[in-house]
């Protein structure tokens, strides 16, 4: 990324913008954007509206009138009282300041805390207006919102389905290595890394959806960096390609097939942690197994199998 000053933030909103405008200070700027990145759907005619507020106020914000009625109630849901709505607008951002005014007004906030930026140059006295804000500068909230914000952007998304399969021989040992679980057995599994069939046939349905290829050409056996190595790294190596290419992984299915170990018990465990490596909600992680009868080479319990289906919604 060109030109991008990267500041550690703070606890709150109102320290990590302080942080932003003492470090953007030394490029001397005439006028700053402060923007959530939660709300991506920012257009240039909100950019150039702000820019435009700027020539008569000291900063400006989009914001949106209030169209729902509004009505005070207690903690028990009761109502008491009618809110009037005139007048009353949903704030959004970014939220354009000429520089100099809004650090002063973040020199003077000290430590306090505020909603957001209008706040503290309202508290330091300066003047600020709103703009028309828009539908589309939402912030993204719930996971939900993404699906209601790709609708009004027009932004084309496309379900697409990867499938991956892989196998490993049993040999010496004394325990196995699934879906990023380490399970006590009377064999090991043999692998350049540590042969977790369940996460390589995860990581490979992964690069699927996206058309990425697979899990050998990303991680070549023949390279010694990955000897030994946790496949947690491939997964989360899956992950962020799926993130890059612009997609979202909605659900994730992995079936086991072995006669041993047994793996009923670990289920949840491995669920959990497939969830937590790939960011997503554990009821869109199914683990399940299944034998062949005592048929074939996982019959035989020469090795062991997993195959896994995902699906990846991705907007184009
Ligand atoms: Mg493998």
């Amino acid at each position: 990324m060109p030109n991008v000053h990267f500041v550690e933030g703070g606890a709150t909103r109102t320290a990590s913008v302080r942080a932003g405008i003492r470090a953007a200070a030394q490029y001397g700027p005439e006028m700053i954007f402060i923007h959530d990145a939660a709300r991506p759907g920012l257009q240039p005619g909100t950019v150039a509206a702000l820019l435009d507020a700027l020539s008569e106020a000291d900063g400006a914000a989009p914001a949106l009138p209030v169209s729902d009625a509004l009505r005070r109630a207690g903690e028990d849901g009761a109502v008491s009282d009618l809110v009037a709505r005139d007048r009353l607008y949903r704030v959004q951002t970014p939220q354009a300041f000429k520089f100099k005014a809004i650090a002063a007004a973040y020199d003077q906030s000290g430590d306090a805390l505020y909603e957001d930026d209008l706040a503290v140059a309202h508290a330091a006295g300066l003047k600020t207006r709103l703009i028309p804000g828009e539908a589309r500068l939402m912030k993204l909230t719930y996971a939900e919102d993404f699906a209601i914000l790709e609708a009004m952007m027009g932004a084309q998304t496309r379900n697409c389905v990867g499938s991956g399969f892989d196998a490993h021989r049993f040999g010496e040992g004394d325990h196995v290595i699934l879906c990023g679980v380490k399970i006590p057995h009377d064999r090991g599994l043999i692998g350049h890394s540590d042969a977790d069939a369940g996460w390589h046939a995860l990581v490979d349905a992964l690069l699927g959806a996206i058309g990425a290829g697979d899990i050998g050409a990303h991680f070549p056996p023949t390279d010694a960096r990955w000897k030994g190595a946790n496949s947690e790294t491939f997964l989360r190596h899956a992950r962020d390609l799926v993130a890059q290419a612009g997609g979202r992984i909605q659900n994730v299915d992995v079936t086991l097939i072995c006669e041993r170990p047994k793996i009923g018990p670990h289920r949840d465990a491995m669920c959990a942690r497939t969830a937590e490596v790939l960011g997503l909600d554990p009821v869109f992680v199914n683990i399940k197994a299944t034998t062949t009868e005592k048929m074939g080479f996982t019959g035989r319990q020469e090795g062991l199998a997993a195959e896994a289906v995902v699906s990846v919604a991705r907007s184009f």
